[in-house]
C-alpha cells in the first residue's frame, strides 16, 4: 500500500500549512470504495496565475487532479488540453476560498460542480494506468460520459486531454462555463469571491433599505401552513410541492441548524451545511425544502429516505455521494443583522432570489403566478399533488395556503432521522491514518494520539467544554510541519462548533468549541497534539474564570519553581484563594487559580501580576518576571502574562508535542516538591494515573473564592509596613 505520504507529499511540500488556508490533511481511510468503479468528483475553477478548471476524481483517499485551462466542453469536437497535477487530499471536495497571495496557487477558488463519477472500464486507477479514463459524470452540472487520453508526445509533464463523449448530454450549442459561472456552493462567481464581505455588507444594506427591521429576536420558527382554497386568486404565488422535507435552516457564524419541527437533522446533510456555511452573509434563515433528485432530476421521498437510514449505518460520506440533497429554499426569515419577517413576501423572495442561486446544494426557485386552476392543472399534468399559495403583502407567518392539485401526493413514504440519542451517535469520526508515526523516539502513532483523548475524553471534558479551543495542527507528527487552525476546516462535520474570535492585534481567529468526545476525537483526528483553551466560557467571553501563574524553568531548575510555586500557595492560602498546580507538559509548572464567575480580564491579570511580583520580591535570587530574555539570568520566569481575553493557555491533561509524548498533567499539592519529574506524565502513563487517583484539578470547577476578598487582603500584604 502506498503510503500517505507518498501519495500527498508534493501537495504537502509545495505548500506551507499555516500560510495557506487549503486543507492540509492526509489521505483518507481507505475504504470499501479502493479500486471501485465510483467515486466522488468535483471541477473547481481556480484564478490563479492562469485561470483553469480542476477537475478531481477520488481513487483510494485522495484526489486525482488535471488542470484544465479551458474547461469542460459540451461539443464532443472540443478537445481540452488536461495536465495531471499533484493529488489532492480528499477534504479539497469542499475547498472554496481564496487562496492567500505568496502561496502556491494564490488567488480565488470556487466549487464549480460536484457529484459522482462512474468508471466505465474499470477503476480509475487502471483506467489512468492505461491512458484513457471512460467516466460518466453525475453531478450538478455536467452528466453523461466523458473521456480524458493521455498524450503519447507530450511536451511537458503528464498531459491530456478532456473531452465529451457524444450522447444525449452532449452540446454542440451550449457553452456550460459562461452559462453556468457561479460556485454550487455559495452562489458567487470567482469575481465574486474575492469581494465577498462587501457582498455580505450589500445584502445587508438592501434587506435594511426595502424596510427590514434590525434583528433583535431569534426565536425563528415556520410559519404554519393552511389547507382549503384561498378566498380569491389575487394577490397570491405559488410553489408546487416537492416531495421533500420542510425544514427551518439557520445559519449563525460557522454554526448551521437545521430542524424539523424540534428534531435537529443538520448532522445528515453535510453537503446542505457546507453550502450554508459557504453563503457570503454571516447569518441568515431559511424556510425551505429538503429535497433528493433522482437521476431524472425529480424530487424522490424514497431516495431521501434511504440516504438518512444509510447515514444512520454510519455511510454518511458514499451516501452523500450518491445521494446528493439540496435545500429549496422558499422564504428568507433574516438576513445578516436584519429580521425580514416583517417585510412582505414579495420583498423577502426578491431579497432570497439575490442571496440564494438557482443551481447547487442550496438553492431557490421563482414561484409561480397567475390563474390558480391553470397552476393546479399544470401541477397535476406533472404529477405534482400541489402547491402552496402564498400572499404577497403579508409579513412571514402569515398567508400560506396549501391547495391540492387533486392527484394523490407520491411515494408518501417517512423519512426517519432516528432518536435524539440516534443522532448523536451518527458523529462518528472516520479516523484516518492511525498508524502514522507521530512520535518517532517513542513510536507512538496518531492513532495512540487520538486513543489517549478518547479513553479520558470524561477527564478532560469538564475543562475545556465551552471554553474557546485554539488547535494547533501536526499532521505528520512532532517533526512534521505544524500550523494554527485559524479557518474552518474542508469537511468539518456539521456538528462541530466554531466561533469567530479577534485577537488585541485585531487578527481573526477560530476558537473551536471541544464539548463532547466526539469533537475531541474529530480534532485529534486533524492531528492536534496540544489543546490550548482560554479562560472564559463561551457565549461570555468577558469574564475570566480563572489565571494562570506559569513558572517557566528553561533558565533554572525544577527544585526553583517548586519553591515558588510552593510559596504561592502559602500566599493564596492566607488570602482565600486555592491554586491547582499542573506540569505544563514541557520543564515547568502551572499554577491555575479559580475565581468562580463575574471576575474581568483586568481583575484577573491584575491578580497574577501582584502574586508575581510578590513571589520575586520574596525569591529575588531565583525568580524574575524581566521579559527580556537575555536580562532574566539563571532564574525561573514567572509568567503571569497568560491571563487575557484571548490569551490560551494548554489545558489540563492537554499532550504537548515534546520527543517523549508528555502531557500537562494535573497534580496533588504534596507531589509538588523537588524530585518531581515532568516526563513521568506521558500519553502512555497518565490514563492509568486517572484511573487510579481520579482528577486533582477537578475540584477547581465548582471553587467560588470571595475574590474581593482576596483582592484586599492581597493588598494588606503588598501595603509597605
Ligand atoms: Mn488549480
Amino acid at each position: 500500500m502506498a503510503s500517505s505520504r507518498k501519495k500527498l507529499s508534493e501537495y504537502h511540500r509545495k505548500r506551507t500549512p499555516d500560510a495557506t488556508n487549503e486543507p492540509f490533511g492526509d489521505e483518507a481511510p481507505i475504504d470499501a470504495a479502493q479500486k471501485a468503479l465510483t467515486g466522488a468528483y468535483v471541477i473547481q475553477l481556480h484564478d490563479a496565475t492562469r485561470r483553469h478548471y480542476d477537475v478531481r476524481l477520488e481513487t483510494s483517499g485522495v484526489l486525482v487532479s488535471f488542470a484544465v485551462p479551458r474547461g469542460p466542453s459540451l461539443n464532443p469536437a472540443d478537445k481540452h488540453l488536461a495536465v495531471k497535477t499533484e493529488d489532492h487530499p480528499i477534504e479539497y471536495l469542499e475547498f472554496e476560498d481564496v487562496i492567500p497571495e505568496k502561496q502556491y496557487g494564490a488567488g480565488p477558488m470556487i466549487v464549480w460542480d460536484r457529484g459522482m463519477a462512474t468508471y466505465l472500464e474499470g477503476p480509475l486507477e487502471d483506467e489512468i494506468a492505461a491512458g484513457k479514463i471512460h467516466v460518466e459524470l453525475t453531478g450538478m452540472k455536467l452528466r453523461g460520459r466523458w473521456t480524458f487520453v493521455k498524450l503519447k508526445k507530450s511536451a511537458k509533464g503528464d498531459e491530456w486531454l478532456f473531452f465529451k463523449k457524444q450522447d444525449e448530454h452532449a452540446d454542440a450549442q451550449r457553452n456550460i462555463v459562461e452559462a453556468l459561472p457561479r460556485s454550487i456552493l455559495s452562489g458567487l462567481t470567482v469575481e465574486e469571491i474575492e469581494r465577498a464581505a462587501e457582498i455580505a455588507a450589500e445584502h445587508e444594506k438592501r434587506a435594511l433599505d426595502v424596510g427590514a427591521a434590525r434583528l433583535r429576536k431569534r426565536d425563528f420558527t415556520l410559519s404554519p401552513i393552511a389547507s382549503g382554497r384561498p378566498d380569491d386568486d389575487d394577490g397570491f404565488v405559488f410553489d408546487p410541492e416537492l416531495d421533500g422535507i420542510r425544514v427551518l435552516a439557520i445559519r449563525d457564524g460557522d454554526v448551521v441548524t437545521i430542524r424539523r419541527g424540534d428534531e435537529n437533522i443538520e448532522t445528515f446533510y453535510p453537503d446542505v451545511v457546507r453550502a450554508l456555511r459557504s453563503l457570503p452573509v454571516s447569518r441568515a434563515v431559511f424556510d425551505g425544502e429538503l429535497v433528493a433528485f433522482d437521476p431524472a432530476g425529480r424530487p424522490s421521498l424514497p431516495l431521501l429516505a434511504s440516504r438518512a437510514a444509510r447515514i444512520k449505518k454510519g455511510d454518511t460520506f458514499r451516501a452523500t455521494v450518491e445521494i446528493p440533497v439540496s435545500l429549496v429554499a422558499t422564504d428568507l426569515l433574516a438576513l445578516g443583522d436584519a429580521d425580514t419577517r416583517t417585510l412582505p413576501l414579495v420583498k423577502r423572495r426578491e431579497l432570497l432570489g439575490r442571496l440564494v442561486p438557482s443551481l447547487g446544494y442550496l438553492k431557490t426557485s421563482e414561484p409561480l403566478e397567475g390563474d390558480l386552476g391553470v397552476v393546479l392543472s399544470s401541477c397535476a399534468a406533472l404529477g405534482i399533488s400541489g402547491v402552496v399559495a402564498k400572499k404577497k403583502e403579508e409579513p412571514y407567518g402569515r398567508g400560506f395556503v396549501h391547495v391540492s392539485s387533486g392527484i394523490a401526493p407520491r411515494d408518501r413514504i417517512a423519512v426517519d432521522h432516528g432518536a435524539a440519542d440516534a443522532r448523536s451517535a451518527i458523529r462518528k469520526v472516520a479516523v484516518s491514518n492511525r498508524t502514522k508515526i507521530f512520535w518517532p523516539d517513542e513510536k507512538l502513532t496518531k492513532g495512540d494520539l487520538i486513543d489517549f483523548y478518547a479513553g479520558i475524553a470524561d477527564t478532560i471534558l469538564p475543562h475545556i467544554a465551552n471554553r474557546p479551543v485554539i488547535l494547533v495542527r501536526y499532521p505528520d507528527g512532532i517533526d512534521g510541519k505544524s500550523f494554527y487552525q485559524w479557518n474552518v476546516p474542508p469537511g468539518m462535520p456539521a456538528w462541530v462548533r466554531t466561533m469567530s474570535l479577534t485577537d488585541e492585534e485585531g487578527a481573526s481567529k477560530r476558537g473551536f468549541l471541544v464539548d463532547d468526545a466526539s469533537t475531541l476525537v474529530y480534532i485529534a483526528n486533524l492531528g492536534c497534539i496540544p489543546i490550548h483553551i482560554l479562560a472564559s466560557r463561551f457565549p461570555d467571553l468577558e469574564h475570566s474564570e480563572f489565571f494562570t501563574i506559569d513558572f517557566d524553568i528553561k533558565q533554572s531548575t525544577l527544585a526553583n519553581a517548586v519553591t515558588l510555586a510552593t510559596t504561592l500557595k502559602e500566599l493564596l492560602d492566607t488570602i482565600g484563594l486555592r491554586g491547582f498546580p499542573k506540569t505544563s507538559g514541557q520543564t515547568g509548572l502551572h499554577v491555575l487559580v479559580p475565581l468562580g464567575k463575574g471576575q474581568t480580564f483586568d481583575t484577573a491579570r491584575a491578580l497574577a501580576d501582584l502574586l508575581g511580583q510578590l513571589l520575586v520580591a520574596r525569591h529575588p535570587k531565583i525568580a524574575t518576571m524581566e521579559r527580556v530574555v537575555s536580562k532574566r539570568g539563571p532564574k525561573v520566569y514567572v509568567d503571569t502574562g497568560q491571563t487575557g481575553a484571548t490569551r490560551a493557555i494548554v489545558a489540563p491533561y492537554s499532550v504537548r508535542a515534546t520527543k517523549d509524548a508528555r502531557v500537562s498533567t494535573p497534580l496533588s499539592w504534596d507531589e509538588v516538591e523537588p524530585d518531581l519529574d515532568p516526563g513521568a506524565f506521558t500519553i502512555r502513563t497518565v490514563p492509568a494515573r486517572i484511573a487510579s487517583i481520579g482528577d486533582p484539578m477537578r475540584p477547581m470547577l465548582d471553587e467560588q473564592p470571595d475574590v474581593a476578598r482576596a483582592v484586599a487582603e492581597l493588598a494588606e500584604i503588598v501595603r509597605p509596613a
